[in-house]
């Protein structure tokens, strides 16, 4: 077979397989959901495209995906502004000051808000932009020390409290990425973790639009839903091992 025969055939798999897996992946969904008698339309299905190309994200639109996640601002702009579909994304890895502006003028959502300097940026560019932004506060449930995510309750504190009080965002609910381990109960402990403190700021009753708990990614999307996930970050069981 030629080259150019070999790389039809190729895209012509890896097409399939990405409209296959969202059907599988889209199907465990709802069996999760079934399983804990909840409605699988109040869990929303996040692709997430980093590390892979346009062509991916666009077979999955293709697909009828709609919602789609990156780490990376720029990244994100190198792939999706060339797009004339329509898509909503979020942005879900650390964003960095000077990135703010291009996360805002790309994103519907910021999930990995984690600090009031952060926070404070993004109200501020959104509402220089005209651009009211949804946002997720990004927690480290995990019991480790990682990088990325509010870790104690009185930071947690902080950013509801600044964040009542900031023009032009709109803070829906909380993210989290739970520990890299195969120990379940682990994984479970920390999505339950993240539950609860959803449910505590809720019970507050100061952000309007609070109803998004995302949690769950590919290898741990069905404990996430059991626990009350609302919106899963499935990347690796759509698009493939990341290149
Ligand atoms: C990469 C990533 C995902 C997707 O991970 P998979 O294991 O490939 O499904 C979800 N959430 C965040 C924050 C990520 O960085």
């Amino acid at each position: 077979m030629d080259h150019w025969c070999l790389q039809l055939v190729i895209y012509t798999v890896m097409k399939a397989t990405i409209s296959d897996n969202l059907s599988r992946v889209r199907q465990a969904i709802d069996t999760a959901c079934r399983g804990v008698g909840k409605d699988p339309e109040r869990v929303r299905l996040m692709a997430v495209s980093k590390n892979h190309p346009a062509a991916s994200v666009q077979d999955a639109i293709a697909a009828g995906q709609t919602l789609f996640g990156e780490n990376r601002v720029q990244e994100a702009m190198e792939k999706f502004s060339g797009l004339n579909e329509s898509y909503e994304l979020h942005m879900i890895g650390h964003l960095q000051s000077n990135k703010i502006k291009d996360a805002v003028s790309m994103c519907g959502c910021i999930q990995s808000v984690d600090t009031t300097k952060t926070l404070r940026k993004v109200s501020a560019q959104a509402q220089s932009s005209l651009r009211p932004m949804d946002i997720l506060f990004e927690v480290n449930t995990s019991e480790e020390d990682s990088k990325y995510g509010v870790g104690t309750a009185e930071e947690l504190d902080a950013l509801v409290r600044e964040a009542q009080f900031l023009p032009s965002i709109r803070v829906r609910g909380l993210m989290t990425i739970a520990p890299f381990t195969s120990d379940k109960k682990r994984i479970r402990a920390s999505f339950v973790r993240l539950r609860r403190m959803f449910e505590d700021i809720g019970m507050l009753d100061v952000f309007h639009d609070w109803d998004t708990l995302s949690m769950g990614m590919s290898s741990d999307f069905t404990i996430a839903i059991e626990e009350g996930s609302t919106l899963v970050r499935i990347g690796t069981a759509i698009f493939g091992e990341r290149l």
